[in-house]
């Protein structure tokens, strides 16, 4: 889901959803589940943000400065092996 999908969910702000992923990443890291985020693309020529590190929808494109960013995708995802 994306970030403006969780604010909807749970009613909270979407910039208020970021930093609650990123406490859950941190505690995911223990409990066999890890956070797979899919990255933002830019609608106009497709840039890939995929060394971003910050949660957060880019505002602008990086190679051609489109302000049309598709957002990115939270989703949830068990290890192949869990941690014994
Ligand atoms: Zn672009």
């Amino acid at each position: 889901m994306t970030a403006r999908e969780l604010s909807g969910l749970v009613h909270i702000r979407e910039k208020d959803v970021i930093p609650h992923l990123e406490h859950l990443e941190k505690s995911l890291r223990r409990s066999g589940q890890r956070l797979v985020i899919e990255p933002a693309a830019c609608l106009q020529c497709g840039f890939r943000f995929e060394d971003r590190k910050r949660l957060s929808k880019p505002s602008a494109c990086p190679r051609c400065r489109y302000q049309r960013i598709d957002p990115p995708v939270f989703r949830l995802s068990s290890r192949e092996k869990p941690p014994t």
